[in-house]
């Protein structure tokens, strides 16, 4: 067959034009992929236009086996909150995290660890490990499909979308067009890169946009994401609001609220100088403690206020958890746990 893994989409769709595919049957066997299903083997007899060539047919086998070794369950961890985290294995034996989120979503990760060192993430802890192929970022949503309807994926496992564009952006277009995903169910979480608002409003598919904000302090931001571009809040919200004006929805602003450091009256002033007003949806995750970092989740209560106050004040505010909270639920946590990573 002369692949044995495949790492972008561009190699599959090679290999299956290098075996005799024509058009339309790359794009049937394609679907099939990504709804879930083995690679399809078409009509035999009628049809023959539809029917495969010989050389893909016999191929099939192990199309198929290279296919599920992209991404495949390594241990699976069910939350009472109806999600279930996924430690993926990948065809070189790395792992990545995956989230089955309730009400038919599915978290993906787009890097083996990641470059931005967000001082209260474990992946960020590693540093960049390697890209994740276009191949490699679908097949966690086929591997989701395996197990429950997916209707929204969001790009907000373990890495920087923004760091690793062009496989992400791919990877979007394919769910976006032949894996029957809406296009606003398609979301890019990004801590913010001019490169994304370059990128996006051009694509054939035009996800939406998360925006980790995480302070209205530009000095703050520049601590807790110390290798993020230096875009500030303020510059940030702008580009963010162009985006949302261009493809009609709303910006989802991520802040994971960490006790003492970003719950202050004066953050809460600065969310509503920069929010108000704007097409956006402000997404509130107490921060998730974990023994090897040095923050606090503040109270349930404290959260719940503070995302009352900022509602009355006129900015749109969700108050959530991240999901599987009770397995090791923050992005990275579950592989970081599973491989015993040493930490500085
Ligand atoms: Fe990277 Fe996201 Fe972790 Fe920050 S929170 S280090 S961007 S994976």
């Amino acid at each position: 067959m002369g692949a044995s893994s495949f790492y972008q989409l561009g190699e599959l769709r090679q290999t299956l034009r290098d075996l005799g595919a024509r058009e339309v049957h790359e794009l049937r066997m394609l679907r099939a992929w990504l709804s879930g299903s083995a690679l399809d083997q078409g009509p035999k007899r009628q049809q023959a236009e539809h029917a495969l060539p010989k050389a893909l047919r016999e191929a099939m086998p192990e199309l198929n086996a290279v296919l599920a070794k992209l991404a495949s369950v390594k241990s699976e961890h069910p939350s009472e909150d109806g999600s279930a985290r996924l430690l993926v294995s990948l065809a070189d034996g790395q792992t990545v995290e995956s989230v089955l989120l309730p009400r038919d979503g599915v978290c993906v990760s787009s890097q083996l660890g990641c470059a931005v060192g967000c001082v209260f993430c474990m992946t960020g802890k590693e540093g960049l490990l390697r890209q994740l192929g276009s191949a490699e970022i679908v097949a966690q949503v086929v591997l989701a499909r395996q197990k429950r309807p997916v209707k929204k994926v969001v790009f907000m496992g373990m890495g920087e979308p923004a760091h690793n564009m062009a496989n992400v952006l791919e990877a979007i277009e394919l769910l976006g067009t032949l894996g029957g995903i809406g296009h606003k169910n398609l979301v890019f979480s990004t801590v913010g890169d001019t490169r994304v608002f370059d990128a996006l409003p051009g694509g054939i598919v035009k996800p939406a946009l998360a925006l980790s904000l995480h302070t209205t302090r530009a000095d703050l931001r520049a601590e807790l994401l110390p290798r993020a571009p230096r875009l500030t809040p303020d510059e940030l919200v702008e580009l963010g609001e162009d985006y949302a004006r261009k493809t009609g929805y709303p910006i989802q602003y991520q802040w994971t609220l960490i006790e003492g450091i970003n719950d202050t009256p004066e953050e809460l002033d600065g969310i509503v100088r920069l929010l108000k007003g704007k097409y956006a949806i402000m997404n509130m995750i107490p921060y998730n403690t974990v023994d090897a970092l040095p923050y606090q989740r503040p109270s349930w209560e404290k959260a719940a206020a503070i995302a009352r106050e900022l509602h009355s004040r006129g900015v749109l505010t969700k108050l959530r958890n991240s999901a599987g909270q009770d397995v090791d639920g923050g992005c990275g946590q579950l592989r970081a746990r599973v491989s015993k990573i040493e930490f500085r």
